[in-house]
């Protein structure tokens, strides 16, 4: 059978008669299983499959090896099959063995294995099965092997059709980029006619869109633009984690909820192509499937969304608030839910910015790193989401180079990162650096770096970078009600008393800002940690105090404490 390779090593002959049989019966249509049982034929059969140019899916090995141990050889398959998902087979029980354990452990925290994989007991085993159908799933979804796959066909990388992938990687779909002039641009084009329009997207159901508005995108993949009713319990503004959190729990929990997001689904979530920490997840999760999914939990218990709708204003009205729509009309709503996040910065840097979409990046790598297979990719930034970038890329690019401005890369950056990064052979870290300069003929080419120590400035062959460099929350268009601290981070709960700008002679709750009856959770909100279980958290907490506010109901009429003023006169 030709197809990926599925390889499995193991020197216990039993073992590898278990997995054999089990990837046999369920994989061989599609897959060419090899199953061997040392490690130098492995190896000889890796190298093979890679000089041939064959695709190898996943790679599992037992840990005890006649010449080396399991975890080298799948260091190797990473060298040989940088896309192969690899996989530790280890017994049941054997993670109480602390040597296995903490081979585990760190060969995980380096990136050296994807996962361990429980060797397979009395057949069919659907533990073993659903953990490689995952493997299979994360190869699968990294090639861009989506059942559904949206394609763009534009003139050139950047321009429209760079927004147009942005839109599609804002609504967490799976889709791909294709020049008018390519194989598979020319046939799209064909089907819409002699002097159609670029960039157009052709649509898994047949549909093809010409040069369309983002809320044309949104409307053809099943997505509400406009919401179907004007008067709502809750309207959370923002469905990344804190706001898809909050529409879980508040439609579960029966309140009448709409969620209004200017983009698609998942916010910054959405650009992270692994996400590691989020609980429940020990393999991980890509943004884009946790969105999906925090949206699926929310429509069946009842949420209503409108995407493609920015939020333009918010004021109070009798006992209502009433939130204006880009896209025209008003909704009304009990309460509100600021979950509206942050975005990065931009560089400043002209040159660079006339690249954006060829080659210089914002944000996630997901959809962009496999355009870095054997070149040299910068990443800008010294925070979690720079470190998971360089390491998402590291899989691709021949070399990454990590630059930040600070002199130590754990001022910024979780520990576990700090070692990922460190242990990866093709990430450089270079600190105390900015980039200054950079450009390219259609594509970036290279970049100046500007060393802060002496000012010298380098410049290097650069064929990708990727800008990860701070966040500006979305709060520009709230009115001056909503308190917000110097940076435009909306201030909540404890933040407030002291500060003049609380109207009412109840304390504010826990979220609640400046402007009773709105609430905000996640990156938006000042103080917040800014990771996804944090603003999932924050979502559900939001909840919990609409029940007090609703019970209370004491919003009107704002009454203002006794000015501290007439103290001073007397
Ligand atoms: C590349 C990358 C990797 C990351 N990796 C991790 C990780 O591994 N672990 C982790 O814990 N965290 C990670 N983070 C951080 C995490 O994604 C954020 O902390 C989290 O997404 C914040 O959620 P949020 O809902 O508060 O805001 P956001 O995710 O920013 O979502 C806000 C939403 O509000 C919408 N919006 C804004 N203004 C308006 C408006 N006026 N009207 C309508 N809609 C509006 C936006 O379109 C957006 O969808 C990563 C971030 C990035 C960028």
């Amino acid at each position: 059978m030709a197809g990926p390779a599925l390889v499995a090593v193991d020197a216990n002959r039993g073992a590898l008669a278990d997995v054999e049989r089990e990837l046999r019966d369920r994989y061989a249509r599609h897959y060419r299983i090899v199953c061997l049982r040392s490690a130098s034929e492995a190896r000889a059969q890796l190298e093979e499959l890679a000089a041939a140019g064959d695709d190898v899916a996943l790679v599992l090995a037992g840990q005890g090896l006649s010449e080396t141990t399991g975890i080298e050889l799948l260091d190797a398959a990473r060298h040989l099959h940088p896309h192969a998902k690899r996989g530790l087979l280890v017994e049941w029980g054997s993670w109480g063995d602390r040597a296995t354990g903490e081979a585990i452990f760190d060969s995980i925290a380096h990136g050296r294995i994807d996962h361990y994989v429980l060797r397979p007991g009395a057949s069919p085993d659907e533990m073993f099965h659903q953990a490689i159908s995952s493997l299979l799933l994360e190869w699968s979804e990294a090639q861009h092997a989506y059942p559904y796959l949206v394609q763009i066909v534009g003139e050139s990388w950047s321009g429209r059709a760079y927004e147009l992938r942005d839109v599609l990687r804002q609504c967490a779909i799976p889709h791909a980029f294709c020049l008018a002039d390519d194989e598979d641009g020319r046939a799209i084009v064909a089907r819409a006619g002699d002097g159609a329009q670029l960039p157009m997207i052709a649509f898994p159901d047949g549909t093809l869109l010409i040069d369309p508005s983002n809320a044309d995108i949104a409307t053809a993949t099943g997505s509400d633009v406009r919401p179907e009713r004007s008067d709502f319990d809750l309207v959370i503004v923002g469905a990344g984690p804190a706001g898809l959190s909050a529409a879980v729990y508040g439609a579960s929990e029966g309140f009448n909820t709409l969620v209004v997001d200017q983009g698609g689904l998942g916010g910054q979530a959405t650009s992270s192509a692994l996400i590691r920490n989020y609980l429940g997840f020990p393999r991980g999760v890509s943004g884009r499937r946790l969105a999906q999914q925090a949206y699926d939990q929310a429509w069946i218990f009842g949420a209503n969304f409108a995407f493609m709708q920015r939020v333009t204003d918010l004021r109070r009205e009798s006992d209502r608030l009433v939130l204006s729509l880009s896209e025209g009309g008003q909704v009304r709503a009990r309460a509100v839910l600021l979950a509206t996040g942050a975005s990065y910065r931009r560089l400043g840097v002209p040159e660079l910015e006339a690249l954006s979409g060829a080659g210089v990046f914002y944000g996630g790598t997901t959809t962009e790193a496999p355009l870095m297979s054997g070149s040299d990719a910068y990443v800008l930034g010294g925070a979690n989401s720079a470190g998971q970038a360089a390491l998402h890329l590291a899989r691709y690019a021949r070399r990454v180079t990590l630059v930040v401005r600070a002199r130590a890369l754990g001022a910024g950056m979780s520990h576990y990162l700090v070692r990922q990064v460190e242990a990866t052979p093709n990430v450089r870290v270079r600190l105390g650096t900015e980039i200054v300069g950079g450009g390219g003929d259609g594509w970036l080419d290279h970049l100046v770096l500007r060393d802060h120590s002496n000012g010298g400035e380098e410049t290097v062959d650069a064929d990708g970078l990727f800008l990860m460099i701070g966040a500006r929350p979305h709060t520009d268009w709230l009115p001056d009600e909503v308190s917000r601290d110097p940076r435009g981070f909306v201030l909540t709960g404890a933040d407030l008393p002291g500060t003049g700008e609380w109207p009412l002679d109840r304390d504010p709750y826990l979220l609640e800002s400046s402007l009773p009856g709105v609430f905000a959770a996640g990156d938006v909100r000042h103080g917040s940690v800014k990771r996804v279980a944090s603003a999932v958290g924050e979502g559900s907490v939001a909840i919990q105090l609409l029940h007090r506010l609703f019970v209370d109901d004491r919003l009107h009429p704002p009454r203002r404490r006794p000015q501290t003023t007439v103290a001073t006169e007397g």
